[in-house]
């Protein structure tokens, strides 16, 4: 089944404009259950179904979207939605809409439901508002974490695809030598063929690349892949390379995120350096378009046999994302994987892009 409500308390059909209209209508029901306890599991069930419906349907929720923005903030309190799904539900929604929200955010700045609500339509009129709520309350920052670049003038800019596809492994086949890059997506080249210098570099680890061209609503872009690589570290970190026209990756820089013990001190970074030597294991990854082959499942789709990751979409957004080092725009959001796309390190690894800058970025971190 492709929908499987995490608490396992809310089946409901998602087939039908009738069926969206049922889904607002428990949200109203949720918002005055008596029993918190009961409240909470339908809330995450309720997320699924919207869940779903972001993945599978969204042209049903049109109608719904002016509802969705004048409900009251107890109501919207159990709207367990995430930005990346709040956008194909929100997006392209009427500027009455976008005025509606906008005033939500005035009468109270700290509504992140009204905020997401802003980035998700997307219009121009909408990323204006962001951009003037993001000055206004000195909160550039959170929206930075969710892949929207706010300038010193001008609209927010999101940047990011709308468009999700999920990230299949896929191991076995031939190791394909140096035609590994010709027409696939591989899990596990030898460094020499990302790299302009292995020897000089800190990069220790080939993850996957992968085509630009599959990557959704990538800025032009010089070469044909783009390499998730990893120094020799477990989490909290990120690279930035040049890309060359081959797409080999040089003029690298590393960034540790320093941790502090209880007296303030640097701690010793040794116990987060990742032991394992460079493996054997090879494969490579296919991108399937959110749709119902996929299970969707708290809120994101990896119950998904074989699925390790998402190309397009925002980034995951619990943790600050990488700016540009030259111009000092936030980057562009390509894919993020799980550390099993090829086994090393712990945690999330994502890879941005600045396409004026010809700048990669790949960086790591823990769960949550
Ligand atoms: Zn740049």
């Amino acid at each position: 089944m492709p929908l499987k409500p995490v608490m396992n308390t809310l089946h409901m059909p998602v087939e039908t404009g009738d069926d969206v209209a049922a889904l607002m209508r428990m949200l109203h029901e949720i918002a005055i259950e008596p029993s918190k306890s009961r409240q909470s599991r339908l809330s995450r069930d309720l997320g699924d179904h919207f869940t779903y419906l972001a993945c599978v349907k969204p042209e049903l929720f049109a109608p719904f979207q002016m509802e969705l923005a004048e409900m009251s903030g107890d109501e919207l309190k159990h709207f367990n939605v995430v930005l990346s799904d709040l956008v194909p539900l929100m997006h392209g929604a009427s500027d009455a809409c976008t005025v509606t929200v906008a005033e939500r955010l005035h009468n109270n700045p700290n509504d992140y439901v009204a905020s997401d609500m802003l980035v998700a339509i997307g219009t121009a009129g909408a990323l204006e508002e962001v951009a003037k709520h993001a000055r206004r309350n000195d909160c550039v920052d959170a929206y930075l974490d969710s892949g929207v670049h706010v300038p010193e003038t001008g609209p927010a800019e999101w940047r990011f695809s709308p468009n999700r596809y999920a990230i299949f492994k896929n191991t076995g086949g031939k190791v394909r030598g140096d035609d590994a890059l010709k027409d696939c997506n591989p899990i596990g080249l030898p460094l020499k063929m990302v790299l302009q210098e292995p020897k000089l570099s800190n990069v220790t680890w080939h993850y996957v690349s992968i085509r630009t061209s599959d990557i959704p609503g990538l800025p032009n872009w010089p070469s044909t892949h783009l390499h998730l690589v990893s120094p020799r570290r477990e989490w909290d970190w990120t690279m930035y390379f040049h890309s060359d026209e081959c797409g080999k990756y040089g003029g690298e820089e590393l960034i540790v995120d320093d941790e502090y013990d209880d007296d303030g001190e640097i701690k010793k970074m040794q116990k987060s350096l990742c032991k394992r030597e460079p493996g054997k294991e090879r494969g490579f990854v296919t991108l399937q378009p959110y749709d119902d082959r996929l299970v969707y499942c708290n809120g994101h789709i990896h119950c998904t046999e074989g699925v390790e990751g998402t190309a397009g979409g925002p980034p995951i957004g619990l943790y600050p994302n990488p700016i540009c080092p030259t111009c000092n725009r936030l980057m562009f959001h390509a894919f993020t994987v799980t550390d099993r796309i090829r086994s090393y390190g712990d945690g999330w690894r994502s890879l941005f892009v600045c396409e004026d800058c010809y700048i990669v970025a790949c960086n790591a971190t823990s769960w949550n």
